[in-house]
């Protein structure tokens, strides 16, 4: 399908990414500032936020596994750390003993594991209260670690989105690890972390959200900028008349007569059911509301106030996280990750 042009795309912004890695950068205090480009950078491609933020001066970056990491070894070079965060299980050993990536390791199996293969430079995380993945901070970690080739002990906050007892909580935990392992890095702060202060830093912090222009925390709505604007091609303008039904199981019934855009642009594209009667697109600030249910593929918006819009043209899909996240119920991390392959992505 070389050059084809989607009815759909998402235009991303390369200097607000950019400049949201400064904000995060300076706001994580003495620590160095990493990116988190798990879940292909977020859904907006991982080369091409990695490429643009090599250049911006980051130089540690985070994937979930190692087929996230093979996507963007060849970017790689000296100085350049990019680490895995769910480890190595036993079918990824031959890839990670071969990469330049290295595992995070995240339960004693893994650690044996590569202890066991003589797996050379690692990170390994430990769990100060999430109980997610990571070793137990209350079991002896010193032990545990021994004889490992470590470059970053690692944690990660459970709740630092929220002002809640268990962020102090985990920081202490995380201090007293770092009193007994000797590491040359540590790293705990997440976007959210960043925004709780410079005590959170460490040497290393690993923000993914807020360089996409999520907003964490209220200290970051002045700062970060957005970087997705999702665009749909509108497939027909259709006239509806009083008492009308629009869409799927007829939720939305016309008090009116209207004007309707149809739009490429469906819940198979993150575009999810929680927007419908909920969303809008946008034209020049004017407000067009989702009317009836989203279909898979398709979504209807009320076009009756912009009479100049017609079939081919691009409309804007309304999606501030914080009021979209607000609108769908959905959280500001599933409203990026979800925006899926259908999208053509173009920086600007
Ligand atoms: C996803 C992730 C991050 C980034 O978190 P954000 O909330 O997106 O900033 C950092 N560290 C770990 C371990 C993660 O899984």
């Amino acid at each position: 399908m070389h050059g084809y042009i989607a009815p759909l795309r998402l235009r991303l912004d390369g200097d607000a990414l950019v400049s949201n890695w400064r904000w995060l950068a300076a706001m994580s205090g003495g620590a160095a500032c990493g990116a988190a480009i798990k879940a292909n950078g977020y859904g907006l491609g991982a080369v091409e936020v990695m490429t643009r933020l090599l250049r911006a001066g980051c130089r540690d970056f985070f994937v979930s596994n190692w087929g996230e990491a093979a996507a963007v070894e060849h970017l790689l070079a000296d100085g350049i750390s990019l680490s895995v965060l769910h480890g190595v299980r036993q079918e990824d050993m031959a890839q990670a003993l071969g990469s330049r990536a290295r595992p995070v390791l995240c339960t004693p199996e893994q650690v044996a594991r590569w202890r066991a293969a003589g797996g050379g430079r690692c990170d390994v995380m430990i769990d100060t209260g999430m109980n997610r993945l990571g070793l137990d901070w209350r079991g002896d970690v010193v032990f545990a670690v021994e004889g490992l080739e470590m470059a970053t002990l690692l944690s990660h906050l459970a709740s630092a989105d929220e002002d809640t007892m268990l962020n102090a909580a985990q920081l202490d935990r995380f201090r007293q690890i770092r009193i007994r392992v000797s590491a040359p890095r540590y790293s705990l702060a997440n976007s959210a972390g960043i925004c709780l202060g410079t005590d959170f830093g460490f040497d290393l912090t690993r923000p993914g959200l807020a360089l996409y222009g999520g907003i964490p925390s209220p200290i970051a709505a002045q700062h970060i900028r957005p970087v997705v604007q999702p665009q749909a091609q509108i497939l027909q303008r259709r006239r509806v008349l009083a008492g009308d039904a629009i869409g799927y199981n007829a939720t939305h019934v016309a008090e009116k007569d209207l004007e309707i855009a149809v739009l490429n642009l469906g819940y198979a594209d993150g575009y999810l059911r929680g927007f419908s009667g909920r969303g809008a697109a946008c034209r020049d600030g004017a407000r067009l509301p989702v009317l009836g249910r989203v279909s898979m593929d398709l979504v209807a918006v009320d076009v009756s106030a912009r009479p100049d819009v017609g079939e081919g043209e691009w409309l804007d899909i309304a999606y501030d996280l914080g009021e979209a996240s607000a609108a769908s119920g959905l959280s500001q991390y599933e409203l990026i990750t979800g925006l899926g392959a259908r999208y053509d992505r173009l920086w600007i």
